[in-house]
């Protein structure tokens, strides 16, 4: 304990007593993850509020062994933001700044702690924006998604946050920095650290600050609901969407559980055409001008949207309550199971009927209730579960984990590892990946102090 509190005066001395925070009334909040019913207050939070200062943290906590969990908006899925009784939080909260947007260069340097929300609305009158968007804008954070290779509505078209970081400013285990926000293009000279800390979730490095991709906002904005007989009349519809010159911006898909759901919950009205074997798909599009004609066009080709409700502008933000209301919705279920994953397009529908048998057989044959949603055209598939017996929790991920693998999916699409998946990852990744990135993670972190249990189980 003595060792500790001259932890905790040195971590003062680097970045201000008032942002060494110890009373678990102050921790606790960050030692519960999101729509957590239960929490667990660490050994400290510390704010530093630039790379310097996060150096001088980490450096202090590398000479002592100090686990170390890197934490943005705690908003993560996967546990990868949550600490252990003993644990220091280094939060990025204060590393708020949102440098000069470079409209030639269509570029913009912020800080890792800078909500999406912040970003978009500094880049809005500029006629610019970030073109990638997740549900949790408000409290999720730059580096977080960074940090978590954040997906969202838009990544089939315009990549996953891999996509959109051109350059980033981190700090090492032992202190030391990565600088490179220069913004060229071409850059060839060796490894490339956005590439390799984008999707480490705070395992390798804590990201201070980022240089972030924009492009020009395109203001025109439609949206349509389409209520279809299955899976693959939904892809279908999709595909014909995406490839025909409709600006297509995002096409998500709520199955019938999910829908009652966020129905009820929402006190939303069912969209013409669902039922208990229609699959609602919601689809976007954006231009320059006249989005609404281009999208009601595209559709007009295909029989199956004769019934969709097709909106403009404003009224979009209705639509996009049958899909984005769901987290809110979800908050009522307990208790739930989270799955995020990834199917390819050629096995999604086959890989959903595969979810949904899975769950049944893990939990040995009763019913669950599935409220499945996703991003029809990354074949990304949100699976929550309702009514899993908590004795059969770990029987029903493994079903549906091995479910996905055999149908050549991915066991975390868009929310990451975190701790919640560790174990499962060498099953995806297969041995010589796994003894690969052990090796990496020992290179920079040789005392293994980041976030020690994400993404690799602890040893
Ligand atoms: C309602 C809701 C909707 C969501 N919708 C989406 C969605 O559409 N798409 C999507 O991809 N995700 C979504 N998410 C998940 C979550 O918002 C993302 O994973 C997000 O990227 C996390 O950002 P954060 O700042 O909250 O990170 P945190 O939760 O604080 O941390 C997440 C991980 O990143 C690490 N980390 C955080 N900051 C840093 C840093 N600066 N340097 C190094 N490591 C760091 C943490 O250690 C942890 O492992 C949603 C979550 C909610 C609650």
């Amino acid at each position: 304990m003595a060792g500790s509190t001259s932890l905790l005066e040195r971590f003062a001395a680097a970045v201000g007593d008032a942002h060494v925070l110890t009373d678990p009334e102050l921790t606790l909040g960050y030692g519960t993850p999101w729509a957590a019913r239960e929490g667990v207050a660490p050994l400290a939070v510390v704010r530093p509020a630039d790379a310097g200062e996060a150096a001088a943290v980490l450096a202090l906590c590398a000479e002592r062994g100090q686990a170390v969990v890197p934490q943005g908006g705690n908003t993560g899925l996967v546990r990868g933001a949550a600490p252990g009784a003993g644990d220091v939080v280094l939060s990025t909260g204060r590393m708020g700044a949102i440098e000069a947007v470079d409209p030639v260069g269509l570029g913009v340097v912020v800080g890792a702690g800078v909500s999406l929300e912040e970003l978009q609305a500094r880049l809005e009158p500029e006629g610019l924006e970030l073109a990638l968007d997740i549900g949790a804008r408000g409290q999720a954070t730059l580096g977080g998604m960074a940090a978590t290779n954040a997906g969202g509505a838009r990544a089939f078209r315009h990549g996953t946050m891999r996509a959109h970081v051109s350059g980033i400013e981190a700090v090492l285990a032992d202190g030391g920095r990565i600088e490179r926000l220069g913004g060229v293009v071409k850059d060839a000279t060796g490894y490339d650290w956005p590439s390799l800390l984008v999707g480490s979730e705070g395992t390798l490095a804590v990201i201070t600050r980022l240089l972030l991709r924009l492009r020009r906002v395109e203001r025109s904005r439609a949206a349509a609901l389409v209520a279809v007989g299955s899976m693959a009349e939904a892809l279908a519809l999709a595909v014909a969407l995406r490839d025909r010159p409709a600006g297509l911006e995002a096409a998500e898909f709520v199955l019938p559980g999910a829908l009652r759901l966020v129905s009820e919950e929402l006190g939303l009205r069912p969209p013409p055409g669902a039922g208990p074997d229609r699959v609602l798909a919601l689809f976007e599009t954006r231009a320059a001008a006249g989005a609404h004609d281009l999208l009601v066009d595209a559709l007009a080709v295909a029989p199956a949207a004769a019934e969709a409700v097709v909106v403009e502008g404003a009224d979009t933000a209705d639509l996009w309550r049958y899909r984005e209301g769901l987290g809110e919705a979800l908050t009522q279920v307990d208790p739930l199971l989270k799955l995020d994953l990834s199917l390819p397009l050629a096995n999604l529908a086959a890989g959903l009927a595969a979810i949904e048998r899975a769950a049944r057989e893990g939990q040995g044959g009763d019913a669950v209730e599935p409220f499945l949603f996703g991003h029809l055209l990354d074949g990304n598939v949100h699976v929550n579960l309702g009514g899993v017996a908590p004795g059969r929790v770990a029987a029903v991920t493994a079903a549906i984990l091995d479910a996905v693998l055999h149908h050549g999916g991915s066991i975390g699409a868009e929310h990451g590892v975190g701790r919640a998946k560790a174990e499962w990852l060498e099953r995806d990744r297969g041995g010589a990946e796994i003894a690969a990135m052990k090796r990496l993670k020992a290179a920079l972190d040789p005392a293994g102090i980041l976030n020690p249990g994400v993404l690799l189980p602890a040893p």
